[in-house]
């Protein structure tokens, strides 16, 4: 690893970390968990390729982070990105400043659970590597290209103007990596445990699924998605739940999980228990396939042409069952599936699954560690 980059993604207690050569083609990469606790520990793949199992009790992110830059020996990065869910209204990967950090903290009521989690993260290598360039990559910045009638809310103005409340969309590193050699009009479903869809032309994207939080848009695995705005009083006045329950339960009971009558949020468990002649995990799959291709659908009229559509994530990636099932939605599309290829598409491969008719179908893998690695090598050493 001549170059190499570390990319980290820091929750409240853990550390998602990789360490990405240049070329990309060496990594290695792990999860710091349960951190603050006794339980903390690191569980990650060594240069070699061998399993790494690590005890670190009461470790703080800080510590872990020590803790894992002294293993990785002679491998030590020239420089480090952080992913960062929300970036308010910043419009590209950013090296981190003092200004910079300012405006993560000014965007956390935003993302009130990812932001400061990222923040910790960012002050703690900071202390351990001042003299080491650190960048963030924030998932909202691919969209900020979106026009402002696909961003903005019909709320009262103030709401946008003294508030910041209006669209951002997240999983931009996603859906700017599988659409970044695409021209034209491309559709891009990210479908895993979060899911989102977006629409972008010539590279850049004009309109996507998620909003102001990562909670709109389509069925995901625990989250609802869409929901009449009307639910919450709804469940106040009849229920007399307080928003706290209303918010918990749309984000952390609903989606696949909640159609599912708390069978799974995992796709896979839901296949397996519809052909076993379950009815929830049944409707739980019919639903997702249906509203994804209605946001689909939905998003096509902000292309001026239809090029191609792109499926990555766990689900999109992995299940030609699902992406079967939600072409049939989009009849008005010439969309041609070819069977063959999207049942024998090796796991983790790109490949190209129309007929040859109509706009394209590709399931592309997606990298978001790699891609942060790519714009952190491009801000932060390119002057070196
Ligand atoms: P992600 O959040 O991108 O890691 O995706 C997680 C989701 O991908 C879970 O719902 C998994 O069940 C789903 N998934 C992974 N492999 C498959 C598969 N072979 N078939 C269906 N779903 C899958």
């Amino acid at each position: 690893m001549s170059t190499a980059i570390l990319v980290i993604n820091c929750g409240s207690s853990s550390i998602k970390y990789a360490l990405v050569s240049s070329g990309q083609e060496q990594r290695i990469h792990g999860l710091a968990e349960n951190l603050n606790s006794e339980h903390a520990r690191i569980k990650g793949i060594t240069v070699g390729g061998e399993p790494l199992e690590l005890s670190i009790p009461n470790a703080n992110h800080e510590q872990a982070l020590d803790i894992l830059l002294k293993r990785l020996g002679q491998y030590q990065p020239q420089a480090i990105g952080h992913r960062v869910v929300h970036g308010g209204t910043l419009t590209k990967a950013e090296r981190l400043t003092p200004e910079i950090v300012q405006r993560i903290k000014d965007a956390t009521p935003l993302a009130p659970l990812h932001n400061p989690a990222h923040l910790i993260g960012i002050e703690a290598t900071m202390r351990l590597f001042p003299n080491l360039p650190q960048v963030a990559v924030f998932d909202t910045a691919f969209h900020q290209t979106m026009p402002e009638h696909a961003y903005r809310y019909a709320v009262p103005k103030f709401l946008y103007t003294d508030h910041n409340v209006r669209r951002y969309g997240f999983h931009g590193t996603s859906h700017a990596y599988v659409s970044s050699h695409k021209k034209g009009g491309w559709l891009s479903a990210h479908l895993g445990n979060g899911s989102s869809t977006c629409a972008i032309y010539n590279g850049k994207s004009v309109d996507t699924s998620m909003g102001l939080t990562p909670h709109e848009g389509i069925v995901m695995g625990t989250r609802s998605g869409d929901v009449d705005p009307s639910l919450h009083s709804f469940l106040a006045y009849n229920l007399g739940w307080d928003i706290y329950k209303i918010d918990k339960m749309l984000t952390h009971q609903s989606g696949l999980y909640g159609l599912s009558n708390n069978l799974s949020n995992d796709m896979r468990t839901l296949i397996e228990a519809s052909q076993q002649g379950n009815d929830d995990a049944t409707l739980a799959i019919e639903v997702f396939c249906y509203r994804l291709a209605k946001s689909l659908s939905a998003l096509s009229c902000s292309l001026p042409t239809l090029d191609g559509l792109i499926f990555t994530g766990g689900i999109g990636e992995n299940s030609a069952y699902i992406r079967e099932k939600m072409l049939t939605y989009l009849h008005h599309f010439s969309f041609k599936l070819d069977q063959q290829k999207n049942n024998e598409l090796p796991r983790g491969t790109q490949g190209q699954i129309d007929a040859g008719q109509g706009p394209e179908i590709w399931v592309i893998p997606t990298d978001e560690e790699g891609r942060i690695a790519q714009e952190t090598h491009q801000i932060a050493l390119m002057d070196i």
